[in-house]
């Protein structure tokens, strides 16, 4: 057997199995793709079958009907390769129309003229024309719906796209044994494959089988599960949507795909729409992606429009122009987290076995949603304990600072009643009311202190601005009548000048000056700078007290924290007061921090913007 023959033994096989194939395909599911895909195939085999039949001896293949049968089948292909494309991609219905009539009209010359005799040169070239324009047509189409798609579809595109320039080729080698007759058995013999080459390549792409499918469903899919581990703690739910929306579009290869999350509570799903969010129904709306997920199983329909007709809306109403979808249900043990659907405008898009991947792209979107919700979760009772401690430490804090002067206001207060029960005569004592009186302002400052800490936290804490001369600020500071035995020196050699809250500014260097009197027990001098450096205000309060452990120096700024080396029977305070000076000065838009040396000394730096920045008001 020559090679040739061969070659030819082995197309007429591979045409007749996947025809085989391709209507067994077409009868288990007789919808337009699959029985366009066997019609092409039947029409193929048939052509074969003619022509073997003619090699064998059974026909005369140059008598009138078989050439015609032949010549009419070989011109169908071309009406048929485009109702593929139709399936497939898309044709306008006039190019439809008009190649079912061009084959009608080239195929009649074929019953007219019997060999020898040949019709005219121009019948003969418009055959060709109807021949090669819609094949050129379609592998055009093709290679664009290649380009247009991504994953398996973008590979069946292509392995169709070059099933049609085989096809082309095996037309055109045959003519190069006319040119020169001495290349004839060559060019044959090359036909011959291209024509083999041209069935598989069709036959993959149009009716791909499970195990090709999968393997190229495979590199998409993989590298959706290797990013699948870090998507749950992407920085909010919708990305991690996003994520497997395209997840699944890559995996399956199709256009569009959309997650709606079940919402409990309402009893809708929602989807993500941009900013928008959509909510939807499935009790109401009689939709794939509801009924998925009421019945908790997959579902497929190859005509939207034809199986859905209630739905007026679909749940997923801003995909638009699609006719097949494939809807999972993402549930994780008993709670519905959702539905994830698949669209594609093309039903032949989509395989059976397709609906086994959507399945177990949803059973993945289930584990990340599920994760994700474990980790808000955490996050949340995370954030409830640090609310919960912050109020505890605020309510004992704000307790213990406000008994002890209470208890002594009460005290001093009940032994004057008594006295004066006593003794209505005797005069006021005036000592004892200038206690309760002390007393009664010490109250009073921390519960000041308490709400201007509550103000911090809402960035509330600075009132109207106003020019203020911080050398001037300072000098009043050091100047007004104090108790402690502390030297307060000044140093500052120019105004300067800032637009701030005078009152806040003024509260931040008596809050500096007095710590740095209270830890100065010894009473050292302390000593206020002014300055001006670039654009900046700068203003520091250095003391010789006890200094401020290293490991302290960047907590002592953070709400109610106190030095390890202070105690409440030495130094009594809540730790609030660094806290609120910080707020002071980062809500006009600069910057408060402290150098010490243990039991040498501290200076606490400000750095206020000479211009008002405002930054909250
Ligand atoms: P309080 O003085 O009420 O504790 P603050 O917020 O004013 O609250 O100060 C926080 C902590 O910073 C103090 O408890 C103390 O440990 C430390 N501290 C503040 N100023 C000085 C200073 N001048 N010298 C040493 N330690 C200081």
């Amino acid at each position: 057997m020559s090679a040739q023959q061969l070659i030819v033994d082995l197309s007429w096989a591979a045409y007749i199995v996947i025809f085989l194939i391709t209507s067994m395909q077409a009868l288990r599911h007789p919808r337009r793709a699959t029985i366009d895909v066997a019609l092409f195939f039947l029409v193929s085999a048939l052509v074969i079958v003619i022509a073997e039949l003619g090699r064998l001896g059974f026909l005369k293949t140059s008598d009138l009907l078989p050439a015609a049968m032949s010549g009419t089948l070989i011109l169908l292909l071309s009406y048929v390769i485009l109702r593929l494309l139709d399936d497939f991609a898309g044709v306008p219905k006039p190019w439809m129309r008009l190649a079912a009539g061009g084959w009608v009209l080239s195929s009649i010359p074929l019953f007219i003229w019997a060999r020898p005799a040949k019709p005219p040169a121009l019948v003969t070239i418009l055959q060709i024309i109807y021949f090669v324009g819609p094949q050129l047509y379609a592998a055009i189409g093709f290679v664009r719906a290649s380009r247009k798609s991504s994953g398996v579809t973008r590979r069946r595109m292509t392995a169709i796209a070059a099933g049609s320039v085989f096809l082309g080729l095996n037309v055109l080698f045959p003519q190069i044994g006319v040119v020169l007759p001495s290349l004839k058995e060559e060019s044959q013999i090359i036909s011959q494959v291209l024509g083999l080459a041209s069935g598989i390549s069709y036959y993959l792409g149009f009716a791909t089988p499970g195990w090709l499918r999968r393997a190229w469903q495979e590199p998409e899919l993989r590298a959706f599960l290797a990013r699948a581990a870090r998507l749950p703690r992407l920085p909010d739910t919708l990305s991690i949507i996003k994520e497997l929306e395209a997840g699944a579009v890559s995996s399956v290869g199709a256009p569009n795909a959309r997650i709606g999350l079940w919402d409990e509570e309402t009893q809708t799903l929602r989807f993500y729409d941009g900013e928008r969010v959509v909510e939807a129904s499935p009790h109401q709306l009689e939709t794939p992606d509801g009924r998925s997920l009421l019945l908790q199983k997959p579902i497929f329909t190859d005509n939207f429009a034809r199986d859905y007709p209630l739905a007026t809306v679909s749940v997923a109403n801003d995909v638009r122009d699609f006719t097949a979808l494939l809807s999972a249900p993402i549930t994780a043990g008993e709670t519905w987290l959702g539905v994830l659907t698949v669209y594609s405008s093309r039903a032949p898009i989509f395989a059976d076995d397709d609906l086994e991947l959507v399945q177990l792209l949803a059973e993945q979107a289930a584990v990340i949603l599920e994760s994700r919700a474990l980790i808000d979760e955490a996050t949340r009772v995370q954030a409830r304990e640090e609310a919960t401690r912050l109020k505890d430490d605020f309510l004992s804090a704000a307790a213990h600072d406000l008994k002890t002067p209470l208890t002594t206001l009460m005290g001093q207060a009940q032994l004057l009643e008594r006295k004066a029960q006593r003794n209505p005569e005797a005069p006021a004592d005036l000592a004892g009311i200038q206690r309760i009186v002390q007393e009664a302002k010490r109250l009073k400052d921390l519960v000041l202190e308490l709400l201007d800490a509550a103000r911090v936290e809402q960035g509330k804490l600075l009132g109207p601005r106003e020019p203020v001369d911080l050398r001037a600020l300072a000098q009043e500071s050091v100047n007004r009548p104090r108790t402690s035995p502390h030297a307060l020196v000044v140093e500052a050699l120019e105004r300067v000048d800032g637009s701030y809250d005078r009152i806040r500014i003024q509260q931040l260097l008596e809050n500096l000056i007095e710590n740095a009197i209270k830890y100065s027990p010894e009473g050292e001098e302390i000593r206020v700078k002014v300055w001006q450096e670039e654009n900046n205000a700068r203003l520091s309060v250095t003391d010789r007290g006890i200094g401020i452990p290293p490991h302290d120096l960047s907590n002592i700024f953070h709400r109610f924290y106190r030095g390890q080396n202070v105690n409440d029977r030495q130094f009594a305070g809540m730790g609030l007061g660094l806290f609120i000076c910080r707020g002071i000065v980062e809500q006009h838009g600069g910057r408060i921090w402290a150098e010490s040396t243990l039991l040498q000394g501290s200076t606490f730096h400000v750095t206020l913007p000479l211009i008002s920045t405002e930054r909250s008001q």
